[in-house]
């Protein structure tokens, strides 16, 4: 096992071990849901992990990993090979329980982002992807002005530390947003804007040809 690999193991060990925001009193359902290796080359960040996620213990399981994943096979992925070779995580990893008006899950607060971030900047420091997909408010909010609407940012690349940062909206069933015409629109720009990135990393790094 290289430095790498053994560091990684570590934190997601640390990961699933974390209680912090139960000790802080939220109503949380520990253990963290991430998936991935090292060497991955692309990550994805979501909001938080749903209730099915936490039964099958995987990101983006059920309605919104459908969606996620026919975007990303849009984008030229096929999601049994981007769930074994890439990277998927989110802000806050373990699921915050359901929102009070009982429109989707709870969105985590900002102390538990804050409870949760060193582990995303460990994550993006260990995998050092060539390219990360953000997907929702919460995790776009990393990367983008949060006083941006959405429809201005979907559609539309960044970059961070030489990195593209191409985000999608969140592909829940309890989200509208995508389902509007015209935002579907630059959902399609959005995969786009990752199929070029594609063709411009070199054959020997491509991301599709990564064992
Ligand atoms: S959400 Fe993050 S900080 Fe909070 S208990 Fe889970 S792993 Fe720990």
């Amino acid at each position: 096992m290289t430095s790498g690999e053994k560091a990684l193991k570590d934190l997601h060990e640390r990961m699933l071990n974390c209680r912090r925001c139960l000790e802080a009193g939220y109503d949380i359902t520990p253990k963290a849901i991430f998936s991935g290796k090292y060497g991955a080359k692309i990550m994805v960040i979501g909001q938080a992990p749903g209730v099915t996620e936490v039964e099958v213990g995987r990101p983006f399981n059920a309605g919104s990993g459908k969606r996620l994943f026919q975007w990303l096979e849009s984008a030229g992925f096929d999601e049994s090979s981007f769930r074994s070779k890439q990277y998927m995580t989110s802000v806050t990893k373990c699921f915050p329980g359901k929102a009070e008006n009982g429109s989707g899950d709870r969105v985590p607060s900002r102390n538990e982002q804050a409870l949760c971030r060193p582990f995303l900047n460990e994550e993006i420091n260990l995998i050092n992807p060539l390219m990360i997909i953000p997907i929702g408010r919460l995790a776009i909010n990393l990367f983008f002005p949060s006083n941006l609407p959405l429809w201005k940012i979907i559609g539309t690349e960044s970059w961070a530390d030489h990195r593209p940062i191409i985000p999608f909206p969140h592909p829940s069933g309890a989200s509208r947003w995508h389902q509007v015409e015209k935002n579907r629109i630059k959902i399609e720009k959005s995969i786009q804007l990752i199929r070029n990135c594609l063709d411009q990393i070199p054959f020997e790094t491509n991301l599709l040809s990564l064992d």
